[in-house]
């Protein structure tokens, strides 16, 4: 059965909300309406509304990109519901999401969008723009005024092209019309996303009008969170197992596992609906959210990151078939027990190695599928993040690296595009893809990319320990291949 609707209470193998979707107000705009948002936030929200029968809390969808026009022809024609996968060993579930109640296409109409973002239902505005959508410098922590699509926004292009330009744009009218501002709540996997939001935001003001950057630094609310789902890309496969186990023809489905976890801090200054009646751990002290954030980004991302470069050069697909290997299980369990797991501060609460266990357990899941070449995206958003910032205190505290460096050493590899029998192969979608290349292949040493300003920092370059150690394992992954000297290191 066509998923919308109109045939909602005809699908048998399904759970379906049940409150009147159309009664209800947008409170949350969300800008990035990918796999991760609809395995996430828009599931807590639709929990809310189907137990609490929320009047003022429903999600706008919104997409920027040009490449979003795919979620919106999914979307339309099913009402904007969807069906969220929950995969298991035990066996599948299947729900269906009502609490995105429309979807907005910027490059249809933009104006659309920074009215709805404008409107004073709007509470929130959230987004999971991917990490580059934020045009942070890593290096300096300034925003990036010189690249091109940012520059444009600063001189104020109209329409707009970032998601800075948009929620400014939608600010300056709330501005000008003596509305509170909303809150703008990052979900993205960045360590402190709420403080570098407002950072941003607030620089990108500041260009552009000194009253509005003011009246939104006094006012405004950037809540830190830790997000954590595994979210897989959906398959062709997907689709059809959905239909033939489920009875549901969706176009477009997400598949997640059983696990979800969201720490938010309770900074909101335009409202909030009571997201911790559904399960969200809503804490007062940001501290709280960043020592959340720092466990589950050294330790979840940065094994992932670890898994996906490595995985791919040793010829891996899967996530789970990673892990399961013994050379890549030892590999990693010993990187997240010896080389990150003294450097993260003790969570009252939280046994950091059950944490451990259950996240070898996460991703040894053989139902989810999650691909090597969705977990090598945007590797220079990533590595400077999970990976760098253990490796330097690791530096500092003279203790040990190998392995961290091995992961980066591998990414680096990677970057060449020439896999271990000489053949090209496509690397995963990076912004910063055609400059790494070039630099990885011209080079073939792992110098001239440490190098690049805002990705690296000088307490790594400037560290005997850690060049020599990142030369070796970088000759021998030329050498030897990816799986000898995981072997070796592991
Ligand atoms: P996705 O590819 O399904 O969706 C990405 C979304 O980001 C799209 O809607 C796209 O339009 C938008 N986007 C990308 N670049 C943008 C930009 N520059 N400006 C505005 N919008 C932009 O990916 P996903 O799995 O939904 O992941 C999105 C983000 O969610 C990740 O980058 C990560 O920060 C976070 N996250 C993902 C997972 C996961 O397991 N997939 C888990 C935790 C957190």
């Amino acid at each position: 059965l066509k998923l919308n609707a109109a045939n909602l209470s005809e699908l048998e193998h399904a759970t379906v909300p049940t409150y009147d979707r159309a009664s209800i107000k947008h409170g949350i705009v969300h800008v990035g309406v990918g796999g991760f948002h609809r395995a996430h936030l828009a599931c807590y929200v639709d929990s809310l509304l189907e137990q609490f029968k929320l009047k003022d809390w429903a999600i706008c969808g919104v997409g920027l990109q040009p490449f979003d026009a795919e979620m919106k022809n999914a979307l339309g024609p099913q009402d904007n519901l969807y069906t969220v996968i929950e995969r298991s060993a035990p066996g599948s579930k299947a729900r269906v999401i009502g609490s995105i109640t429309d979807y907005l296409f910027a490059p249809d109409n933009a104006e659309a969008v920074i009215a709805k973002m404008a409107h004073e239902d709007t509470h929130i505005v959230s987004m999971t723009i991917t990490e580059s959508g934020y045009f942070y410098n890593e290096n300096t922590h300034e925003l990036m005024t010189d690249h091109p699509d940012m520059a444009a926004d600063l001189a104020g292009a109209h329409p707009p092209r970032t998601f800075f330009g948009f929620v400014y744009a939608a600010l300056a009218r709330r501005y000008e019309a003596g509305l509170k501002p909303f809150t703008v709540l990052s979900c993205d996997n960045m360590q402190k996303n709420g403080h570098i939001t407002r950072d941003m935001l607030l620089a990108f003001a500041k260009h552009r009008d000194p009253d509005v950057a003011a009246w939104l630094a006094q006012n405004g609310a950037f809540p830190n969170s830790m997000v954590d789902r595994i979210t897989p890309r959906t398959v062709e496969e997907d689709v059809v197992n959905l239909r033939e186990e489920f009875g549901v023809e969706d176009a477009w489905p997400v598949v997640t596992e059983p696990f979800s976890q969201w720490v938010v801090e309770d900074k909101f200054c335009d409202g909030r609906p009571a997201f911790e009646k559904v399960g969200v751990q809503v804490v007062k002290d940001v501290k709280n959210v960043e020592e959340f954030e720092l466990m589950k980004l050294r330790l979840l991302n940065a094994s992932h990151s670890a898994m996906g470069y490595a995985g791919y050069l040793s010829g891996f697909q899967y996530i789970h078939e990673t892990i399961g290997h013994p050379v890549f299980g030892k590999f990693i369990k010993n990187m997240m027990n010896e080389e990150v797991k003294p450097l993260l501060p003790k969570i009252p609460g939280v046994d950091v190695d059950e944490y451990i266990k259950t996240l070898i357990g996460r991703f040894s899941n053989p139902t989810l599928k999650d691909e090597i070449t969705r977990i090598c995206l945007g590797g220079s958003g990533k590595l400077p993040q999970f990976i760098m910032p253990s490796i330097a205190e690791q530096i500092v505290a003279g203790g040990p690296l190998r392995r961290l460096t091995l992961a980066t050493a591998a990414w680096f590899r990677y970057l060449r595009g020439i896999d271990e029998q000489g053949r090209d192969f496509q690397l995963s979608f990076d912004p910063r893809n055609e400059e790494l290349q070039k630099i990885a292949r011209d080079e073939g040493n792992p110098m001239k990319l440490l190098s690049i300003g805002d990705l690296f920092g000088d307490d790594l370059r400037g560290d005997e320990r850690f060049v020599k150690e990142l030369t070796e394992s970088y000759n021998a992954l030329e050498r030897d291949g990816a799986m000898k000297t995981v072997e070796r290191i592991a």
